[in-house]
């Protein structure tokens, strides 16, 4: 920005940040525009909360009926920077009225450049990198692979249980969970080889021991079933998302790390949905340290509009032949402009230590309210990315319809929450970073109202 643009307004300022509801949910604008929807759109296609939205402001959803939801889902990880971010608006529209396409394919834009200079700045490590634009976080990871693919001359790719990496050909593939991203849509791509995940509160012998031999599992099966010389990349959510925000066990990611560069192996870190802040890092590896050789990033980077990145070692990432990366509309200048916006707030915002302060708001809520609800079996995530696991109280039994009834609860009571996990057992909670702590306490309450009444 120059110095003369005015100070933008903040996130949050434009609607009444409140939760209101004002008929049941969805209400009957909703329901009407969902049988339309029903008529024209496939089942396929899902939907949380069938309200449909027409605004949207810092920490809340406003629907076709009047009311304000309290936004604990960000359009899954997306408006880190609130919804219809005043600053992210300007650019674009801005943008809009200048220029919307060209393909930087065929003729580039400075925009797309400065989101590459900001992406090799602000991702882990201090080594020279390259990035270049795509359209989606499965696009990110699927060019992470082709590109670790051409750079080793190697041809398999190691995932991990209750790993989600999108629903591309290749990425499905790479997803773990087989209902609903997988059934019957195979065949699926080869060289793909799943391993087991340091899965703390499922780890047979207990938290303690859940990373080293998790991590020595990961190694065995790699040397003796695949070759550690036959494996192009490691690809691992440093953070699960869809898999059930599950925090990998301290020492895992490290030692895959230390055991792919001993190989030759790249480390391709999928932060889409961990970036940019989430956790209370600008990245999820930050945490433990962990350099990787490739970045898929996605979700929070443009404040909801389209764009992914791809960011890694120049020496891997300059191999591929000219012509070799790209696509129509990666790196769109209406994104790019979102993204530099994006990743202004962030900065300026400090949002970073914001999501460090919602975890240290909403941990010990959801801690206690562990400590009353026994079906309530596992208290996890960094940041604003926060869960509960449901469990069959005195069992890990995964209690999946428990987690929809509250789900439901707190949408009709006007709390946004989504659902994840391999069982579908996990609540998960991703605000907006700029939400207010009014708003927060307020969502956490309806929460515990949903749980206890
Ligand atoms: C959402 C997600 C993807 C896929 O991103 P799309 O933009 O939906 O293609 C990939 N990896 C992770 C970790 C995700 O959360």
């Amino acid at each position: 920005m120059t110095s003369q643009d005015p100070a933008p307004p903040a996130s949050g300022e434009r609607l009444p940040q409140e939760r209101r509801v004002v008929t049941e949910i969805p209400g009957p604008r909703s329901r009407e525009l969902h049988e339309r929807r029903t008529a024209a759109v496939p089942p396929g296609v899902g939907s949380v909360l069938p309200v449909y939205v027409t605004d949207a402001d810092g920490g809340v959803v406003v629907d076709a009926d009047g009311n304000s939801l309290i936004d604990f889902g960000s359009g899954i990880a997306v408006t880190n920077v609130g919804n219809a971010n005043p600053r992210v608006a300007a650019r674009v529209k801005a943008q809009a009225e200048r220029f919307t396409h060209t393909c930087f394919m065929v003729a580039p834009y400075e925009s797309y450049v400065a989101v590459c200079e900001n992406l090799n700045r602000i991702t882990p490590g201090d080594h020279e990198k390259r990035s270049f634009l795509v359209n989606s976080g499965a696009e990110a990871v699927e060019n992470a692979v082709k590109i670790a693919r051409y750079a080793t001359g190697r041809d398999a790719v190691v995932v991990f249980d209750h790993g989600y990496h999108g629903r591309t050909l290749l990425t499905m593939t790479l997803t773990s969970k087989n209902m609903p991203y997988k059934q019957g849509f195979g065949p699926y791509a080869p060289e793909v080889y799943r391993a087991p995940l340091a899965y703390p509160f499922r780890w047979p012998t207990g938290p303690e021991n859940c990373g080293p031999e998790a991590a020595a599992q990961v190694v065995d099966q790699i040397e003796k079933q695949i070759g550690a010389s036959n494996v192009a990349a490691v690809v691992i959510e440093p953070i699960q998302g869809e898999g059930g925000f599950i925090v990998p066990a301290p020492g895992f990611l490290p030692a895959l790390a230390e055991f792919c560069r001993a190989n030759g192996i790249l480390f391709v870190a999928d932060e889409v949905q961990t970036g940019f802040a989430r956790t209370g890092d600008m990245f999820a590896c930050e945490h433990e340290g962990v350099v990787p050789d490739i970045v898929a990033t996605a979700k929070g980077i443009a404040g909801g509009l389209p764009l992914a990145g791809v960011t890694g070692r120049a020496d891997i990432m300059d191999k591929v032949h000219g012509g070799g990366l790209g696509g129509t509309y990666g790196g769109n200048p209406l994104a790019c402009e979102a993204a530099l916006a994006v990743l202004e707030e962030i900065e300026d915002g400090k949002l970073t230590e914001r999501a460090r302060r919602i975890g240290e708001v909403m941990l010990p809520r959801l801690r206690a309210l562990a400590e009353r609800v026994p079906a309530i079996g596992d208290v996890r995530g960094r940041g604003a990315m926060l869960a509960v696991e449901l469990v069959r109280p005195g069992t890990k039994d995964p209690d999946p319809d428990l987690t929809a009834r509250v789900a439901r609860r707190c949408h009709e009571r006007g709390l946004l929450v989504l659902t994840a996990g391999t069982y579908g057992n996990v609540l998960r909670f991703l605000p907006p970073l700029v939400i207010s702590d009014g708003l927060l306490a307020e969502g956490l309450a309806v929460l515990d109202a949903a749980f206890t009444d």
